[in-house]
């Protein structure tokens, strides 16, 4: 920093960030369900490496239950041969994302498995406050041992529901990908300003849009297909996919499109279908 090479560091507190250390690539290996990381040592892993040549950037994160080694690779992959569908995908709070091939992804966190865990959050919040209030020093709160357990089941509670959403978000890309798709388009997010309707806030919180994003991008790359980001303010939910008339006066309460020249659709899958015509 002084040398002028670099920025200046950032603060890590202990209580904000991932424990995560990087390891020396060039001492790094790995054997059977092995790695060996400088000055640590051999480390047994529950899963095998993947055979490699080479291994590069390995990193060593703890999630607050398991501890992760994760290294780079490379790897020969052949490009499947693409389909000359165009699909336009629709993200959303109702439904995780509505593709114009019909595809329909469902929002996860108003699945069975979510609630249970949210519920049980809500509960444990509630403990862990009342906790606090009971063993109060007159203006000063005080951390007991029993205060540390239950904030540590809450922990893993939260780490439980980002796996939830993180893997349907997963299996919902890949099924995307898996269609062999010629190009994906999907409407840049504007979720900051979403956020601002308090009212819908948690909930796209709780989807993970721009995660969502990433991996369809990613995914296309590794397919070999394009993927294109429609403008901020194309009117997708507005267009009409029949006749390509703009209805100005669309709430967001109605869920079926209706236009003057007869044609009726899903909102979501309207606007789907209008994306996906961007492409050609
Ligand atoms: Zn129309």
């Amino acid at each position: 920093m002084f040398k002028g090479q670099s920025g200046k560091p950032k603060f890590k507190s202990r209580k904000r960030s991932k424990p995560a250390v990087y390891s020396r690539y060039d001492r790094f290996k790995a054997n059977g369900c092995r790695v060996y990381l400088e000055k640590i040592g051999w480390v047994q892993t529950s899963e095998s490496l993947p055979e490699a040549d080479k291994y590069s950037n390995p990193r060593v994160s703890f999630d607050g239950k398991y501890w992760y080694v994760s290294v780079g690779m490379e790897q020969k992959t052949e490009k499947p041969e693409l389909t000359r569908e165009v699909i336009g995908i629709d993200v959303g709070v109702t439904q995780l994302a509505v593709c114009s091939n019909g595809m329909v992804f469902k929002n996860i966190n108003q699945s069975a498995d979510a609630r249970k865990v949210e519920k049980r959050l809500r509960r444990l919040q509630r403990k862990v406050s009342r906790k606090y209030e009971m063993n109060k020093e007159g203006n000063r709160f005080v951390k007991t041992r029993n205060i540390v357990k239950v904030e540590k089941s809450i922990r893993l509670l939260h780490r439980k529901l980002t796996n939830i959403r993180t893997n349907h978000i997963h299996q919902a890309t890949s099924a995307i990908a898996k269609t062999k798709p010629s190009a994906v388009v999907m409407e840049e997010l504007n979720v900051s300003g979403m956020m601002k309707n308090r009212h819908l806030s948690k909930a796209i919180a709780g989807q993970k849009l721009y995660e969502f994003v990433r991996q369809m991008k990613y995914k296309c790359e590794k397919i070999g297909a394009r993927f294109i980001q429609a403008d901020k303010w194309f009117p997708s939910s507005k267009l009409c996919s029949c006749c390509g008339k703009i209805k100005q006066d669309l709430k967001l309460s109605d869920r079926t499109y209706e236009c003057d020249c007869g044609f009726k659709m899903d909102r979501d899958m309207n606007a789907a279908i209008n994306l996906s015509k961007l492409a050609k």
